[in-house]
């Protein structure tokens, strides 16, 4: 087989770099394995890889084992531009990543989901909807699940629903998803991709192995995704809340497919124009491959959402607490304030990616935000976007937890306490899981101080690597 004559060198030993090492390995490949980071999960990764025959890498002996590797597989949260994957690329050597190795050995059909917002929430409604139907489908890409750590579960009779993040389609080549699904693209990683013209292009990829019996679904009600039509060779149906375009679109407040009537909207339990789009795009995904209309409404009538993601983790003193910390963009923290009930006091902050947030203000003077607490690594950014909009009802407090205090006290009864932060985590935490988390901890406090038992529902998670795009 192709990988027997081939040596390896996997850069970044999170789940994917795991994974990837391990199915090389069952293929027969010489395998080499390095991690800049040097801790405690990095090394049980060390360890479990090296006993299943993976050559450990240490710092200063990369430069001339990578000169004698033939394909670096490079770990998504390592940019293209790094000094390693350069080095590779000047030698005329091929840079991959896990997600490539997946492409090119699945053999079930593939539904893929990419876009700024809303991939993890898609892809697990669109495995519910699937499983729903009794078929053998598995949600595996950037929400946790290697692709190559599937392969087996999958076989030929799967469907690999894949979420493919913009960090995965820079080292993706061969995936030709039966269908593609683009959600929306809007600003984000631009400290990653430079521009929006190369994030973009990169989203626009997904496609570019398609022909005419692929399907793309695309989002008919965001500029940027609708001109993707022109670029595909894919068969494209589109969503909409606004048209009745040809494919799912909302109408009479019930979700439709072409003339098919689907199910009532109301029905649907999660709140938001955008989770409502969402189920549009899934909709239309699910039923072309093939799934009846009874299946589809009975698994998005039970959906329940994915943990972090306007997740109401309970409630104090009649104040409750919302956790959507994996809103780490400005566009997801718009369609947050837009969606929750009520009047809310705001978290906002951490880790900046180098985007405006003057249009998180505008949208905020129109909604149920009361309050704004500004916290984190760019709270003076955001604080001087709140200024320049001439917005002033903030108060900036640097650390988190003081943050979310102050948020708790400034709030009253019947309000929210809503964390949106519109910027990744990585200023103090490990992800926004962890952030998350915390949020739902520091809930807990408050509770035992106020002599209450806080109420707290739980969501299932979708689990990320350590470097992955936030
Ligand atoms: P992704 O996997 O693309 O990061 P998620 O489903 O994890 O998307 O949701 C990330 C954040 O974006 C959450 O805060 C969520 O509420 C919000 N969100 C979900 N769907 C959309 C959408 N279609 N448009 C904008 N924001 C969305």
């Amino acid at each position: 087989m192709l990988f027997t004559r081939q040596t390896f060198l996997v850069a970044g030993l999170s789940r994917s770099g795991i994974a990837a090492s391990e199915y090389l390995i069952s293929q027969g490949a010489k395998v080499y394995v390095y991690d800049d980071v040097d801790d405690e999960t990095v090394r049980a990764a060390v360890e479990r890889l090296s006993k299943i025959g993976c050559i450990p890498v240490k710092k200063d002996e990369l430069n001339e084992r990578a000169e004698r590797c033939d394909i670096l597989v490079l770990s998504p949260g390592i940019p293209v531009d790094h000094a390693l994957p350069v080095s590779f690329k000047r030698a005329g050597k091929k840079i991959v990543g896990e997600s490539e190795l997946g492409a090119l050995a699945l053999r079930c059909p593939v539904v893929a989901v990419t876009g700024t917002n809303g991939k993890t929430t898609t892809v697990t409604m669109l495995e519910c909807i699937f499983k729903a139907a009794g078929k053998n489908a598995v949600a595996c890409g950037n929400v946790g699940k290697p692709i190559t750590a599937c392969l087996k579960e999958l076989g030929e009779d799967g469907i690999a629903v894949a979420e493919i993040s913009s960090f995965q389609l820079e080292t993706l080549y061969s995936l030709r998803p039966h269908v593609a699904v683009v959600l929306n693209v809007t600003e984000d990683h631009l400290n990653r991709h430079y521009n929006m013209e190369n994030y973009i292009y990169l989203k626009s990829r997904i496609l570019k192995n398609s022909s005419e019996s692929e399907f793309a679904v695309l989002n008919y009600d965001d500029p940027i995704v609708r001109a993707f039509d022109e670029k595909t060779k894919a068969t494209t149906v589109w969503f909409s809340l606004r048209e009745r375009v040809d494919g799912a679109y909302l109408s009479d407040n019930a979700f439709w497919f072409f003339d098919e009537r689907i199910m009532s909207a109301d029905e649907f339990p999660l709140d938001g124009d955008h989770n409502r789009a969402n189920a549009l795009a899934a909709i239309a995904a699910a039923k072309l491959m093939g799934v009846g209309n009874a299946f589809i409404a009975a698994a998005l009538k039970t959906f329940r959402g994915v943990k972090h993601r306007l997740e109401r983790v309970g409630e104090v003193n009649g104040i409750s607490f919302i956790d959507d910390s994996k809103a780490t963009n400005v566009d997801s923290a718009i369609k947050a304030i837009g969606s929750v009930r009520g009047e809310s006091v705001l978290l906002v902050g951490g880790k900046d990616k180098g985007y405006s947030y003057e249009p998180l203000f505008e949208a905020i003077k129109t909604s149920g935000v009361v309050h704004t607490v500004i916290y984190g690594e760019n709270a003076f950014r955001i604080l001087n976007a709140a200024l320049s909009r001439g917005y002033t009802a903030v108060t900036l407090c640097r650390p988190f937890d003081l943050a979310v205090r102050v948020a708790y006290l400034v709030a009253r009864r019947g309000q929210n306490v809503l964390l949106s932060p519109a910027s990744a985590s990585f200023d103090a935490f490990a992800n926004y899981e962890e952030r998350g988390n915390r949020f739902a901890e520091l809930m807990g406090v408050f509770a035992r101080e106020a002599g209450r038992e806080e109420v707290r529902p739980s969501l299932p998670a979708a689990g990320r690597e350590r470097e992955e795009a936030e």
